[in-house]
């Protein structure tokens, strides 16, 4: 059970039991897929909360566990159970618990201490098994028949608007169960914008389309871009093309287990920056991806956490010149111990449709 990984980690912590509040902690750990369930995870079998409205639900996806339905104040039933187990120090996940939550727990624990485990369970979530890993690979692949079929849509006229419902019915007909996050669709000068909200600007011949999108799968996220030419795209974003996707090529040359994030965001970065575009790539090379479409491991800058074995992250460099357009390219990439593999499997060269 994956509450034994953390289970196994409580005397490092100085805690007796984790309440486990953040819903993708929630179901890596349990397996329950509804919006409203909490684990207290112990050395023991550990308790799951949640309301009436999951009550069967939850009998039947968390069958391991002692089950409790609550209606109103959390902290009184955590407290309860906490009583139950002789949990003495209790941690939380100090980033994401909110502040009413936090005030329920302290005004009920009474003699309990609350003690701050930051990202403790979320780290737990970095290394994907092979299931795991199989059904990011569903999500990726209905991402890349996405962007097969949107090569077929494209036509002067189509606002972005348009060409993210294709992109988005695409993904639903290949199989997705929804969307990973809002897609993005950037034409033109609009794709000097790093996150451009689709709006109802039109195509036109000589524009870049920037597509970054991805489905749902089972929980898991897939997160692409894609950049393409409507038509020819003049020299300068072709120049800027190719620097990214070398930048593209260097990071994921330099994704392997024990490199950094850092390490990863500097391979990519630095060819940005000898091709003169430095200043024009403006956020952090990629993210770890999975129950959450942005999760740890951290490649950026600053990042200093190895990526181990099973880490499924994003190699996304971008240059944005505000008048002209930009280019990023995306991939999630599966950490190995000797590499990176890459997982989607559409082309990176430059089409000019
Ligand atoms: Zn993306
Ligand atoms: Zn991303």
């Amino acid at each position: 059970m994956r509450t034994d990984r953390i289970a196994g980690r409580l005397d490092e912590l100085e805690v007796d039991a984790i309440v486990v509040t953040q819903p993708a902690n929630v179901r890596y750990l349990t397996g329950f897929t509804g919006s409203n369930g909490q684990a207290l995870v112990t050395s023991g079998a550990g308790v799951f909360f949640t309301d009436g409205r999951y009550t069967e639900q939850s009998r039947r996806e968390v069958p391991q566990m002692e089950r409790v339905t609550y209606r109103q104040n959390f902290g009184e039933v955590v407290r309860a159970a906490c009583a139950a187990n002789g949990v003495r120090r209790l941690g939380f996940e100090d980033g994401v618990v909110t502040v009413r939550t936090f005030r329920s727990l302290e005004g009920a624990l009474e003699e309990i201490s609350l003690v701050a485990v930051g990202d403790a369970v979320d780290r737990e979530r970095w290394v994907k098994d092979a299931e795991e890993l199989a059904t990011i690979q569903s999500a990726q692949d209905a991402t890349d028949q996405a962007f097969e079929d949107v090569l077929e849509k494209l036509a002067v006229g189509l606002t972005e608007r348009q060409v993210a419902q294709e992109l988005e019915h695409a993904m639903r007909r290949a199989g997705a169960d929804g969307l990973s996050f809002d897609t993005i669709v950037a034409f033109g000068e609009s794709a000097a914008e790093p996150h451009h909200e689709p709006g109802h600007r039109t195509l036109e011949d000589g524009d870049v389309v920037k597509m970054d999108f991805g489905a749902l799968w089972g929980g898991y996220h897939a997160d692409m871009t894609r950049t393409v030419g409507f038509g020819a795209i003049g020299s300068e974003l072709r120049r800027i093309y190719s620097v990214v996707q070398d930048a593209q090529q260097a990071g994921l040359d330099a994704v392997r287990a024990g490199a950094t994030g850092g390490d990863v965001d500097a391979a990519a970065r630095r060819v940005v920056e000898e091709a003169g575009y430095g200043d024009r790539f403006t956020h952090g090379l990629g993210h770890g991806v999975g129950l959450e479409v942005h999760e740890g491991p951290g490649l950026r800058r600053d990042g200093t956490d190895e990526l181990p074995v099973g880490a499924v992250v994003t190699v996304e460099p971008g240059v944005y010149v505000p008048g002209l357009g930009g280019v990023r390219i995306e991939d999630m990439v599966e950490v190995r111990a000797d590499g990176g593999r890459v997982m989607p499997a559409s082309t990176k060269d430059l089409i000019e449709l």
